[in-house]
């Protein structure tokens, strides 16, 4: 079976990138959904419906991902409700083209081989997942699956390239963003990002057997707990993902210059969607593509948007030819032997960090604003992980699963990459002696303090000169405005410019030692 493009015999044969070829027809296939939640341009339906005779359709909540979780006592997951919210309108788009789509609660190892035994499935087709426990999921499955003389295809459909495509002259993986961000817009063709159509092929799907015909599972039944997911108005399924495009391409003209300013517009909010595969990343490619195409008022902040999205597959590529990291391990592994702070002063530090209690505005703010909606703009998200890390002297690993736990956009490369730039110990990190100010990072991407205030109503009337760093305020200017440091506003947890000293000397022990800061 071809895991891999194959034939010669389309378009994309000039690329060099071939289209898969599937050698024969199948009288029945399963697709199964995973993080590709959406009934539009979808390589693994699409080829499904194109080589089988009847197509059924399936996702599970995979036990193996709740169980933990729950464990852990994290009830309450704003994912599991996205994930619900957006399985809804899947389900009904494909029971309208005359299928349906098979929920089940367990664990996918196991429930995909017996759901295709019992439905007599030849081939079960699927997306390319591309973290490591996925990997070993679908590997088992692949070995159920053809014990039982069945197989398990699966497509590239989450990225554009994926890890060997974009490769140095020599043939090795890059390990730094801007030649590899070169050589993708080089390589990138039309075929590239060609849609995987399915409404023509609709005909082929297959109504839910009556055994299944459930309604979805609750929340309570999968044992989690109602989030703010409503309260926050987060849009969900494949149609909030096209509303917030349709938003985000009246603005992307500006999002070169606004998207570092957390209390503005900026950004596109489309994270969550990529990870859940809501709207495909072909789509939100053709889009900044064309625009930089255009040449037109929108191009220069297109460009820059594009380059957001290539970082995505820059990590994706990462983790894939350099697995340690998956493994808690440093990219560049002298800085495995950093010494942080100790256990007593990390589980302190970490606390102040979690619940928005470190004194320093901004990053305060921004830990409100991840745990309040899941989200948080991607210039807080390196502030914070700055200060967890150079501020606090709190090993980074600590803050990469805190916010696995939070984000509902988490994507382990994404997420390990960023926080392993912060700390200097990735692919093309940040130096170790660039050390982010989290005051002048304040003054400068939020001048008014208008993030701030949004989240912290406690700073709310202290004056634009002083709400970044409340303890320089004069005594009467803080109670003006009704602050109250140490009581009902934390004192600094730590003096910037001491821990700044401190983290030199950290990183300088397995380093020579340079000093900057920003
Ligand atoms: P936009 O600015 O509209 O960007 C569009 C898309 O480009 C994003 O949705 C994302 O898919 C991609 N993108 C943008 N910036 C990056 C980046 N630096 N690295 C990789 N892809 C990027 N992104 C995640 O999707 N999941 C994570 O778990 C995650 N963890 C992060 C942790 C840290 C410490 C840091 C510094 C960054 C992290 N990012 C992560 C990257 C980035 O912050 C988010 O992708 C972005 O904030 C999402 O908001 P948006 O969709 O509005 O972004």
């Amino acid at each position: 079976m071809p895991r891999s493009p194959q034939s010669s015999t389309d378009a994309g044969a000039a690329t060099g990138r071939l289209p898969y070829r599937i050698d024969r027809d199948y009288d029945r296939g399963l697709v199964w959904f995973r993080r590709d939640l959406r009934a539009d341009d979808h390589a693994a339906l699409h080829y499904a419906l194109k080589h089988c005779r009847q197509v059924w359709c399936a996702f599970v909540f995979d036990r193996e991902i709740l169980d933990p979780l729950l464990e852990r006592g994290l009830q309450q997951d704003r994912r599991v409700e996205f994930i619900l919210r957006s399985l809804e309108p899947l389900r009904q788009t494909l029971t309208e083209a005359g299928g349906g789509l098979i929920v089940l609660h367990d664990t996918a190892r196991e429930a995909i081989p017996s759901l295709a035994a019992e439905l007599g499935i030849e081939v079960v087709f699927a997306n390319h997942d591309y973290e490591p426990a996925a990997n070993d999921r679908d590997a088992a499955v692949r070995e159920a699956l053809a014990r039982d003389a069945r197989h398990l295809l699966t497509f590239k459909d989450q990225c554009i390239f994926e890890a060997d495509e974009i490769l140095t002259g020599q043939g090795k993986p890059f390990s730094v963003f801007t030649p590899y961000k070169n050589a993708w817009l080089k390589a990138v063709q039309p075929f590239d990002l060609r849609e995987y159509p399915v409404e023509p092929y609709a005909k082929a799907l297959a109504p839910v057997p009556s055994a299944h015909r459930h309604a979805l599972p609750a929340l309570a039944s999968l044992g989690f707990a109602p989030t703010n997911l409503a309260d926050i108005a987060m849009p969900t399924g494949s149609d909030g993902a096209r509303a917030l495009l349709d938003d985000f391409m009246g603005r992307i003209g500006d999002y070169g210059h606004r998207r570092d300013f957390p209390a503005v517009r900026g950004p596109s909010y489309l994270s969550v969607h990529l990870r859940f595969g809501t709207i495909s990343i072909r789509t939100l490619v053709r889009a900044a593509h064309e625009a930089v195409r255009d040449g037109g008022v929108a191009s220069a902040g297109a460009a820059v948007w594009l380059s957001e999205l290539i970082w995505r597959d820059f990590y994706f590529m990462v983790l894939h030819h350099h697995p340690r990291v998956a493994e808690g391990k440093c990219f560049h592994p002298e800085y495995d032997a950093l010494q942080w702070v100790d256990a007593d002063t990390t589980q302190e530090y970490l606390d102040a960090w979690c619940q928005g209690q470190t004194g320093y505005p901004l990053v305060d703010a921004a830990m409100l604003q991840i745990n309040q909606s899941g989200y948080m703009h991607n210039r807080l998200r390196m502030v914070v992980a700055s200060f967890l890390v150079k501020d606090l002297g709190v090993d980074w690993r600590a803050g990469e699963q805190y916010f696995a736990d939070q984000l509902n956009d988490f994507e382990f490369s994404s997420n390990n990459g960023g926080w392993q730039w912060a700390a200097s110990t990735g692919c093309d990190a940040q130096p170790y002696f660039r050390i982010f100010n989290p005051v002048t990072q304040s003054e400068k991407f939020d001048p008014k303090g208008q993030f701030i205030r949004k989240y912290l109503p406690v700073l709310a009337e202290m004056p634009d000169r002083y709400v970044h760093a409340p303890w320089t305020a004069p005594d009467e200017v803080l109670a003006a405005a009704g602050v109250r440091l140490g009581e009902n506003y934390p004192r600094p947890i730590v003096q910037h410019s001491v821990a700044r000293m401190e983290t030199l000397e950290r990183y300088g022990k397995v380093k020579g030692s340079k000093v900057r800061e920003e």
